[in-house]
């Protein structure tokens, strides 16, 4: 028995180790890739639940590795945030963001809305509101999604600071993956949110379940009675876009219209408006 105990600690020692390895090379190599500006925004476009004009995209950051290739963030994101280099990602993305959305508006693209994902890490960097005043940020045009998981804290004085200096800036806050948290929905509501996103896990089985059905439509109300706009995210299929607009829905984001998509893509999909 002891020595089979042995063996078992050898062989969880050795995968830790293993792991350990494996996260330091991710970790060296996502340095090398900043520096070698291997990240990119990528854009998902957002369309109006009724009218399905593009109202927006959703930035989502991309690694273009030189021998993996094109990476997701399930792939990164983890050990970017570990190694706290997820400030500089959503960093990059929002000045990347701005730059390509001047370029749509000068070859005649209006694109209302760029939406963000900011990490808790960002939200709580002190240098964020220099650094946003420092960028040229028209008001009503950028929107900042913060994951509701971050407002659990409700005396995080840092983060509330820093929201109250972002709405000024003429940045909208959007509440990210609503529903997953376990924030109250009192402290979300005193954010003054522009948009609530339900999450993609919410949306997938609204067309099997009137349990879930009434649950997106209860959140629809919320919305409505505080003056909120609903996006719903990870909407795969039209039958599940018919359903959520006739729910209430005001935006509707998902493979059903569009993936995540380059700058240029993304122009040339937004001119056709391909999906009616
Ligand atoms: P998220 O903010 O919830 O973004 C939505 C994710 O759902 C994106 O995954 C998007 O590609 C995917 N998606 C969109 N439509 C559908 C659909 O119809 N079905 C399914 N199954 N998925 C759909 P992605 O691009 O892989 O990003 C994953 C997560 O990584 C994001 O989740 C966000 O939390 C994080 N992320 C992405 N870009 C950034 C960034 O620039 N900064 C930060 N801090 N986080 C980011
Ligand atoms: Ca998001
Ligand atoms: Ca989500
Ligand atoms: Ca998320």
């Amino acid at each position: 028995a002891k020595k089979r105990g042995r063996d078992r600690y050898e062989f969880f020692t050795q995968a830790l180790q293993a792991e350990i390895v494996e996260t330091k090379k991710l970790a060296d190599d996502i340095l090398r890739g900043m520096e070698n500006h291997e990240f990119e925004a990528f854009y998902q476009p957002q369309f109006d639940a009724r009218s399905r004009d593009i109202v927006g995209v959703e930035a989502l950051v991309r690694w273009r590795h030189p021998t993996l290739g094109l990476l997701a963030p399930d792939r990164f994101m983890r050990v970017a945030e570990e190694l706290n280099v997820v400030t500089a990602i959503d960093r990059l993305v929002l000045e990347q963001g701005l730059r390509d959305h001047a370029a749509w508006r000068e070859a005649g693209l209006v694109i209302p809305k760029l939406s963000v994902n900011v990490s808790a890490r960002r939200l709580h960097d002190e240098e964020l509101i220099a650094q946003l005043g420092g960028m040229d940020i028209a008001p009503g045009v950028v929107a900042f999604e913060l994951v509701e998981s971050i407002f659990l804290d409700e005396e995080d004085e840092v983060a509330m600071a820093n929201i109250e200096a972002i709405k000024r800036l003429g940045i909208d806050i959007e509440i990210d993956d609503f529903g997953t948290g376990y924030a109250s929905i009192v402290s979300l509501m005193k954010l003054q949110p522009a948009r609530l996103k339900i999450d993609r896990q919410f949306i997938a089985p609204i067309l099997d379940s009137t349990r879930q059905r009434k649950l997106v439509r209860s959140i629809v109300d919320i919305g409505a009675s505080l003056g909120i706009g609903i996006v719903a995210e990870g909407v795969e299929t039209m039958d599940h876009a018919k359903a959520l607009q006739r729910m209430g829905c005001d935006v509707l984001q998902g493979y059903a219209f569009a993936r995540p998509m380059t700058a240029e893509t993304l122009a040339g999909f937004a001119r056709g408006q391909q999906w009616r």
